[in-house]
């Protein structure tokens, strides 16, 4: 155990009991790990890392005692919610001591619509309950089976209903947090609205969020849809169209090259070989009005599924958002990913891609509000409000050499098409922190000895696990 001392073990044992710490085996490795192997980059860099050991806190009145003992023994450590993320933001670099948090899973869903979590609590859990309540999440990631409150917060972007309410940055989504600064005696720092987001997509580097506050929709009722089309550009001239029509209320609106559509094996019945697709997840007033324009425009009208409430699969959701990544790699073990903004021009820069890397990037695109192209400095990397709805997507990549992985990136940029790099594990480099000061100052406040999720804020001047310089920001 590089830092972690048997006196720790011993107290860190005596403070949450013996069996909820783990010291050894496929348990330990398994909470060391999330899905960074998505990526061939990270697979190679992080494959060997691994925590000295695990515990489970169950009250935020242990999690406070196990940092402060972890303070004092200037150990680093981690925290972990559902072990979903993909850029191994919750993989310890140097060691130490990762804190699983899903033994604080308790909330509530107050009346005015809003969710007040504990960090563990599922959104699994809390979109059936605010739904039993006349509310919906205004945002859940396609793990939301899985993946807890915090970890989404702190690891994750948006999701299904970004469409229509932006990413966890956009307007205001987000209430408060409260975070548990990581020192002798842990403090909490609560931080409301617009302030809560300096915390925002911080991998664990800015203390320990204990409770989290989102606002919440009402509640609508959906269908599932899929139409297919052999025709590219047809089946997007109306997706397009429709995901940017407000009069048809919807929570996803994705497209896939055949090819993809071809990976999502339980559906293959539905679907039509050699077709692309559409999934949409509309308000069932509107499935009639939906279903008549897409036949209008020569499309097939492949699954008409209502999304049964209380909640039950069939989810057309589990193949949206990187769950698509997830069913191409089934298939096609060797593939990757990219996370992409297109531009207005967005035709053109398919055709560009296309062109360039022909049979080499296959193209899956999502509808969201909010344009991240627009967002400023000052807003503290909130999207703006009332913003159109733009093209992002998670096209994947038929991966041959980090070198080549480099090129297509670059000439991404070239071509003006904005990537959030999910082949590094450091925050600054694989994303937009137009804060990162205020970030940074978070964490001075947060974490004095510099012992959150060392070496993931790269431009954070203190490592005290790597000497005085940071660590090489990873890179594809
Ligand atoms: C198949 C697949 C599909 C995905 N789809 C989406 C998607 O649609 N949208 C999206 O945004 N993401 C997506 N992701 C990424 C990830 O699933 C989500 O971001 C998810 O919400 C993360 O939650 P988690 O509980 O699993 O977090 P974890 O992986 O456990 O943690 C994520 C980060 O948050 C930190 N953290 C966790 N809890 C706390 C806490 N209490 N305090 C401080 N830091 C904490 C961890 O240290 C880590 O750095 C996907 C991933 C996969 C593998």
């Amino acid at each position: 155990m590089a830092f972690v001392s048997e006196n720790l073990v011993a107290e860190l044992t005596a403070l949450v009991g013996a069996p909820q710490v783990v010291t050894a085996g496929e348990s330990l490795e398994s909470l060391s790990k999330d899905f960074y192997w998505y990526s061939p980059v990270l697979k190679r860099q992080l494959e060997e890392k691994r925590a000295d050991l695990a515990v489970r806190p169950g009250s935020v009145d242990e999690l406070r005692a196990v940092l402060a003992a972890c303070a004092r023994a200037r150990v680093p450590v981690i925290p972990r919610g559902g072990g979903t993320g993909n850029y191994g933001q919750c993989i310890p670099l140097y060691g130490g001591v990762v804190v699983d948090l899903s033994r604080l899973d308790k909330f509530e869903i107050t009346s005015d619509g809003v969710v007040r979590a504990e960090p563990g609590a599922r959104i699994g859990s809390i979109e059936p309950a605010a739904r039993a309540a006349g509310w919906e999440m205004r945002c859940i990631p396609s793990t939301w089976v899985k993946s807890s409150i915090a970890g989404f917060f702190c690891g994750g972007s948006g999701g299904i209903g970004s469409i229509t309410w932006g990413g966890i940055a956009s307007a205001d989504n987000v209430k408060s947090v409260t975070l548990l600064s990581c020192e002798e005696t842990p403090r909490l720092v609560r931080l409301e609205e617009r302030a809560a987001l300096t915390a925002l997509h911080t991998y664990g580097t800015t203390g320990f969020m204990v409770e989290l506050e989102m606002r919440l929709a009402p509640k609508r009722d959906y269908d599932q849809l899929i139409f297919c089309s052999a025709d590219w550009e047809r089946l997007l001239a109306w997706t397009d169209a429709a995901a940017r029509n407000d009069a048809w209320p919807k929570r996803l609106a994705s497209q896939f090259e055949a090819p993809i559509a071809a990976t999502f094996k339980p559906l293959q019945k539905h679907l039509r070989e050699g077709e692309h697709a559409t999934f949409l997840l509309v308000e069932k007033s509107v499935t009639a009005a939906v279903v008549a324009s897409a036949e209008a425009a020569g499309l097939n009208v492949c699954y008409r599924v209502p999304l049964s409430d209380p909640l039950k699969p069939p989810y057309i959701t589990d193949y949206t958002w990187n769950h698509t990544t997830l069913w191409v790699l089934k298939t096609h073990p060797t593939y990757t990913y990219l996370q992409a903004g297109f531009g207005d021009n967005f035709r053109e820069q398919f055709a560009l891609l296309q062109t360039r890397f022909p049979g080499e990037i296959l193209l899956h695109l999502m509808w969201n509000a909010g344009n991240p192209k627009t967002m400023r400095a000052e807003d503290d990397g909130r999207l703006l409000t009332g913003e159109a709805v733009a093209i992002g997507g998670i096209p994947v990549v038929a991966f041959r050499t980090e070198e080549r992985l480099r090129e297509i990136i670059d000439y991404c940029a070239e071509i003006g098409v904005f990537i959030a790099n999910p082949h590094v594990y450091t925050l600054e480099d694989g994303g937009r922190h137009p804060n990162i000061a205020a970030k940074r100052a978070l964490k001075d406040d947060t974490d004095p000895h510099a012992l959150l999720n060392p070496g993931k804020m790269r431009t954070y001047p203190r490592n005290p696990f790597a000497g005085e310089a940071p660590p090489e920001p990873a890179s594809a």
